[in-house]
């Protein structure tokens, strides 16, 4: 019997129980590590994380990042907010006011004022999330909710929006910094039920956060179980969305809840769902980790799924080594490579976005590394305002140097898997960059001739997803 279908408790525990110890802006000095830190990387820290949420934990400090290689390490840099992170006079302007105040016990107003202007210049809620994505019920918007694809709603359950660590990346990052009116989340599931009671086109609800697997098993449960009502047959597929397989794969393992974790997906499995873990991974070093193998290995063991994605980011995983190996021992494992995604442009986005061209490029050297067996994997994709747009390729076409895209997921699924043409920009880093081919002064998506209207009907604007609010997109 392999390792994959063996009863999860068959599975040796390892002898390290750590209990999860949480480092936040304020706890950052009591690390064994912060001293290593040069003064400049601890002042950045400290300035930058007024502005983009901090959390780190003792097993990222101690298992995941090599502290000989700091600021270089992919984690470290995954982790630690950097001054690059900041244009330099907004940098400068804020690091004046925090040591100013570095002494203050309250929130200095003029710290503030200036955090609050740059996270709104940042693009909180990019693709039109806040905008678009809510769906309301008698002209009311339900709190917590998204539904932007058919068949998948997307659940906030509001004890899960934290993680065991922030990425400095991270896309919803307004759920962790205190911006309440522009946060998601749900208190409970009776709305969500309701909801998808009469929504039976929906088959798959996605448990999202922040993190839901920061909460217990008992609260994670409170919300699951109900998807299990024989009213809701129509659900086929929960997927959890979780960083923790990486960030803290002990939640699997020895957290003491682990065992009553893994007899719930048991419980979900043997209702006839799928229970899908999308795993969150960065790095190939995130599944080196005896713990996090055993992690993998605990949740399939279940019957549970587990995929893999990510986005590539500039300075953390540009290596397509590092994809490949983390793409085939995923696989070894028993888990799904699933997605490589382009970086949000949200939050500081210059720091971390790669061209477009050049994202195709890594994809298309790690995808060629790999045996058949993680080419499951689909890349690069943007979840942009439209819908999930991948690069296929670039190529040549009466002269014309192209890129070739097409919609994995999409607003409208009539348009999914409809290949379509860009000019070939090489400094090109997101889909409102590009322009149509042959000439057209517009993408097929962007006009949308409705049945029995004389005139088209403009229905998604690419640029929208800027534009559409002042603050949020
Ligand atoms: S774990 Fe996910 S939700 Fe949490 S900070 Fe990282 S990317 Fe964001």
């Amino acid at each position: 019997m392999s390792d994959q279908n063996a009863s999860p408790d068959a599975l040796a525990r390892p002898q390290d129980v750590r209990k999860f110890k949480p480092y936040t802006r304020q706890s950052i000095r009591q690390a064994p590590q912060w001293g290593l830190l040069p003064e400049e990387l601890q002042e950045a820290v400290q300035v930058v994380s007024h502005v983009l949420p901090f959390r780190t934990n003792e097993y990222v400090l101690d298992q995941l990042i090599d502290w000989t290689n700091v600021p270089d390490d992919p984690i470290y840099r995954l982790v630690f907010p950097h001054q690059d992170m900041l244009p330099a006079e907004e940098y400068r302007a804020l690091r004046d006011l925090v040591l100013v105040n570095r002494d203050a016990q309250s929130v200095n107003p003029a710290i503030a004022a200036l955090v609050h202007q740059i996270r709104m210049r940042m693009n909180p809620h990019p693709a039109g999330q806040m905008t678009h994505n809510v769906p309301r019920v008698n002209d009311q918007p339900l709190r917590g909710l998204q539904h932007k694809y058919k068949e998948t709603v997307l659940f906030f359950p509001s004890a899960g929006q934290t993680c065991h660590a922030y990425c400095t990346f991270c896309f919803r990052w307004p759920q962790f910094v205190g911006m309440d009116d522009m946060k998601f989340d749900a208190k409970e599931t009776h709305e969500l039920v309701d909801y998808l009671k009469t929504h039976r086109d929906v088959t798959d609800v996605l448990i999202t956060g922040g993190d839901p697997m920061i909460m217990n098993t008992r609260s994670l449960a409170e919300f699951i179980e109900p998807l299990l009502a024989p009213e809701l047959a129509h659900i086929q597929n929960i997927r959890i969305g979780t960083k923790s397989v990486a960030y803290w794969p002990q939640r699997y393992v020895t957290d003491k809840d682990a065992d009553d974790l893994l007899r719930l997906f048991e419980r979900v499995v043997k209702s006839g769902r799928n229970m899908a873990i999308m795993g969150h991974y960065n790095h190939a070093v995130e599944l080196r980790q005896d713990i996090a193998q055993q992690a993998v290995k605990r949740i399939v063991g279940t019957g549970a799924t587990l995929r893999m994605q990510g986005p590539l980011i500039r300075h953390i995983n540009e290596d397509p080594h590092s994809w490949a190996e983390l793409w085939r021992t995923g696989v070894r494992l028993g888990a799904i490579p699933y997605y490589m995604f382009v970086e949000r442009d949200t939050g500081p986005r210059e720091y971390f976005q790669l061209p477009l061209a050049r994202a195709h490029e890594i994809f298309q050297q790690a995808y060629q590394m790999v045996s058949g067996l993680a080419r499951t994997v689909r890349g690069p994709s943007m979840s942009a305002f439209p819908g999930k747009v991948a690069i296929d390729g670039v190529v040549t076409i009466n002269g014309e140097k192209l890129f070739a895209l097409q919609f994995l997921q999409a607003r409208n699924p009539d348009w999914v898997r409809k290949p379509f043409f860009a000019k070939y920009d090489p400094e090109a880093t997101w889909l409102d960059h590009l322009k149509p081919a042959f000439g057209k002064d517009r993408f097929f998506f962007e006009t949308d001739s409705a049945p029995h209207e004389d005139a088209p009907r403009k229905v998604i604007p690419i640029a929208s997803a800027r534009s559409c609010t002042s603050s949020a997109a």
